[in-house]
């Protein structure tokens, strides 16, 4: 869509992943007046993603609506005038206050520039990123199952074993909540450290299946939707009641694929928008231990894997804003649980051959130093390392009875 500036101000979000109310947009003044589309979520959340047009060499002033935070840390992801290079209002690391409102200069000429909460990922990211990596006999992209709506695939990634039979089965899924895009670049990074010419990634080919779904909301990512609190609940906290494709699928393949072998069960996520006072952690990397007392030896022994592995990598972990069961967070969820809305990792607990399963929250635009899909990337292929290191570092074995 071509602009012409007398025709003013003007917002668009029709494109995968694309999501605005526009309440106002006072051309003399130069205000705009937005608020995200919730949906069918409940309660107030964050995700919108929004392009401008025919505002060529003016500063507008975007307002969010008050009591609720709507931008990150590093305020909101920019794309200058149709081009592909996002970054940070404040690349700089500095941190944008307020959490509701943003001002942006416009340079002469500019136009279609894309804001958005955060970096966006969507299906063509995942294509191009399959792309990427050529034509590899081991390389299986595949279908898990229809989405939700019946309108598109849900993707899986297989990775299979070379040698006979595979003793581990490595699980890793994003995109429960649908909104949570950082941690897409993560998932690139793990399936990259699985096929790398490293010590690590052989040892995983030769002895994991590994599997892999980037949008277990497919339909929400491509749809720009909140995903999280979806009514009467979301995809991560369908694990018992099955109200969702995507989450069946899953449970049957995982299930059946598990059988006999160790599980290792990933489900990388984005947590809130940007950190506050009361949690710290917002704005990094961090993972949940478990209440069960072997899982969660395991969980100790995989995060102290994954700081040794990410140690002067670009974005900082340490372990450090992990949340032990029992504490924070993690409240919350057993009290999820205890309601019968059970999340990805608290059935992946439940399977017999379970080693490790955690879900992993990687910050927006601040996650333990600036986040970009490159830093990203190399998490992932710590992460992996990390896992390797955990599942042959010791015999697995049953908990003493
Ligand atoms: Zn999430």
């Amino acid at each position: 869509m071509s602009a012409n500036t007398n025709e003013g101000i003007r917002i668009r979000c029709d494109y995968p992943g694309g999501n605005v109310k526009v309440a106002s947009i006072d051309e003399e003044r130069g205000v705009v007046e937005v608020a995200p589309d919730m949906r069918d979520s409940s309660g107030r959340w964050f995700h919108w993603d929004f392009t401008v047009s025919g505002a060529a060499g003016r500063r507008l002033h975007f307002r969010f609506p008050d009591g609720c935070e709507y931008l990150s840390s590093l305020g909101p992801a920019v794309r200058p005038g149709g081009g592909a290079a996002w970054s940070w209002l404040h690349a700089d690391g500095k941190r944008h206050e307020p959490a509701n409102a943003f001002d942006y200069t416009f340079a002469p000429g500019e136009d279609e520039t894309r804001f958005a909460v955060s970096i966006p990922y969507s299906q063509r990211d995942w294509d191009a990123f399959l792309a990427s990596l050529g034509r590899r006999p081991d390389v299986r992209p595949g279908v898990l199952c229809r989405s939700q709506g019946g309108r598109r695939d849900t993707e899986l990634l297989r990775i299979p074993c070379a040698g006979a039979p595979a003793s581990w089965l490595f699980v890793f899924i994003a995109r429960q909540h649908s909104c949570e895009t950082s941690a897409s670049p993560v998932l690139e990074g793990v399936v990259q450290g699985a096929l790398a010419d490293t010590p690590e990634g052989r040892w995983v080919r030769g002895n994991a299946d590994c599997l892999f779904v980037p949008f277990m909301d497919k339909d929400g990512v491509e749809d720009g939707d909140q995903g999280k609190n979806r009514i009467p609940h979301d995809h991560n906290r369908d694990y018992a009641a099955g109200r969702y494709a995507s989450v069946r699928a899953l449970k049957t393949l995982v299930g059946e694929a598990s059988c006999g072998r160790r599980l290792v069960f990933l489900d990388l996520h984005s947590p809130h928008v940007r950190s506050l006072p009361h949690c710290p952690e917002q704005d990094q990397v961090f993972s949940f231990g478990s209440a069960d007392p072997v899982l969660d030896a395991t969980w100790n022994r995989f995060r102290r894997h994954w700081a040794d592995a990410q140690r002067g990598g670009a974005l900082a972990y340490d372990g450090s804003f992990d949340i032990h069961a029992g504490e924070g967070y993690d409240k919350q969820c057993a009290e999820d649980l205890a309601h019968g809305l059970m999340s990805a990792r608290d059935w992946a607990q439940t399977l017999p051959g379970c080693f490790l399963a955690t879900t992993c929250e990687f910050g927006y635009s601040l996650c333990g130093g600036v986040f970009s899909f490159a830093a990203a990337r190399e998490l992932g292929r710590n992460l992996l390392r990390a896992v390797q290191r955990t599942a042959t570092e010791a015999p697995f074995r049953q908990p003493d009875t």
